[in-house]
């Protein structure tokens, strides 16, 4: 049997075009190829949540500079930083031309696609206490069932004291299950549509299953509130007002035979997150503001009051306009200094699966091993809602890139009509800023493990840091 000719164009394309492993052939005997994927993964393991993210930016950003309503006055190179509402997280380290010149941004999501607890998730049926759900982002519902997943979030008690959960990630903790119906009584189901194989509704988990005897009714569910109770000093009241959360269970893992990828949930994004905020502690004084940026619920359109739309972005620049001298900032001053401002989306693209090849435009492909991915522009459907960088300013960023020998590929969202997607690029835009996409690419991305390239991700950590230190 022949492929069908698309494929067979595909594989044509890729034999005539550029030789491969670009990445690979930049960085293999780079000594930090290693050392960059295991910090990495030591941040990507522990962070799963972007409050969880927010509070290690804290920590680190701590050893480095001022929280941003300290000091009175400050230097070039100063470091001021300001989390915004425990979801986002700002950063700026001063530059020496004055703010109303612009600045230089790079910024990332810190929320990833999870399945989220609802407000009054816990019931109990046939023997077993259950966790109601509603998943977050745009994954496949059938890969999230029958994996280990672990609890993790906040709960908020009256009174402003915050409790941290996270259970399901050393090796003795108890995980959390979402029960798939076995192949013998699921007739019914080969009839449906992929994207309906699991109905939202079927997202739910199991909380428990020993019961409380004794108890006047839903023995199990009674049960898992005493262990809430002594355990974690969570009274059943305030689940109403908890952040919880079930995400892939356990550790980033090096993936494939020779350990030269890494597979973890969370990669979108806290991949270019941690990337941009390595590449952030290593800057010199740089001549333009630059200024680190990771924001919330990219994943369900940026909206809320930490997503990338919400002003947490003109109140730091307002602080910022301050501290350095400048005086309070007019609204004209503001916007101003936002256009002659320059931007990198930093976010994951979908690399290349041999599996899925007709998904993608063969000329248009990201592949694993070629370095950091870059997208002029996003949307779907005719470009649709999307965000598109000015040939111009893709010029000079790609001069910097190439100052610094950073492999670099181009990448796109499928076929036209096919795929699609955005990012936080047009929020940015909507600032008047120039602004491009930039990112390594993933394999399986929104899965509950995604995989990327060590190579790949050596790439994108030099081409940030070029970004901002390169004129
Ligand atoms: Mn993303
Ligand atoms: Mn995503």
């Amino acid at each position: 049997m022949t492929l069908p000719k698309e494929e067979h164009s595909v594989e044509k394309e890729q034999k005539n075009s550029k030789p491969r492993h670009k990445a690979w052939i930049r960085y293999a005997e780079d000594r930090r190829l290693e050392d960059c994927a295991a910090n990495l993964a030591v941040f990507i393991s522990r962070c799963k949540t972007e409050r969880e993210a927010v509070l290690w930016l804290l920590e680190e950003a701590r050893k480095i500079g001022s929280p941003l309503e300290e000091p009175s006055s400050v230097k070039p190179g100063d470091v001021l930083y300001m989390p915004w509402k425990n979801r986002a997280f700002l950063a700026a380290r001063i530059g020496t031309r004055p703010l109303a010149e612009g600045f230089r941004l790079i910024g990332s999501h810190l929320d990833a696609p999870r399945i989220d607890l609802k407000v009054q998730s816990l019931y109990e049926d046939s023997g077993l206490a259950l966790f109601d759900c509603h998943y977050y982002g745009g994954i496949k519902k059938y890969q999230w069932t029958n994996i280990p997943l672990a609890l993790h979030g906040e709960v908020h008690l009256k009174g402003g004291e915050t409790l941290r959960l996270a259970v399901g990630e050393a090796p003795e903790d108890p995980v959390i299950l979402i029960p798939d119906i076995e192949p013998h009584l699921d007739r019914d189901m080969e009839k449906r549509k992929a994207s309906e194989t699991i109905l939202g509704e079927n997202l739910d988990a199991i909380a428990g299953h020993r019961p409380l005897l004794g108890a006047e009714k839903d023995h199990v569910k009674a049960q898992v509130l005493q262990l809430l109770e002594n355990t974690w000093k969570i009274p059943e009241e305030a689940l109403v007002s908890a952040d919880l959360c079930l995400v892939p269970a356990g550790p980033a893992r090096n993936a494939g035979l020779d350990g030269s990828l890494l597979t973890s949930y969370g990669l979108d994004d806290r991949i270019c997150a941690w990337l941009s905020w390595e590449a952030f502690i290593s800057l010199d004084i740089p001549e333009y503001t630059s200024i680190f940026m990771g924001v919330d619920k990219e994943e369900i359109g940026s909206d809320g009051v930490a997503g990338a739309q919400a002003p947490l972005l003109d109140i730091f620049l307002s602080d910022l306009f301050e501290k350095t001298g400048a005086g309070a900032p007019s609204y004209g001053a503001l916007r101003k200094s936002c256009a002659a401002a320059e931007a990198l989306s930093a976010d994951v693209d979908a690399g290349v699966n041999p599996l899925y090849k007709d998904a993608y435009d063969p000329r248009q492909l990201p592949v694993a091993g070629d370095g950091i991915a870059f997208l002029k522009g996003s949307g779907s459907r005719g470009k649709y809602m999307g965000s598109e960088a000015r040939g111009e300013f893709l010029a000079k960023v790609l001069e910097r890139l190439d100052r610094d020998e950073v492999p670099w590929q181009v990448a796109s969202l499928g076929k036209v009509d096919k795929g699609g997607g955005g990012t936080i690029a047009k929020y940015l835009a909507h600032l008047g800023m120039d602004v491009l996409d930039m990112g390594p690419c993933l394999l399986s991305m929104h899965a509950p493990w995604e995989l990327v390239s060590k190579a790949d991700l050596l790439a994108c950590l030099d081409a940030y840091r070029a970004f901002w230190k390169n004129a």
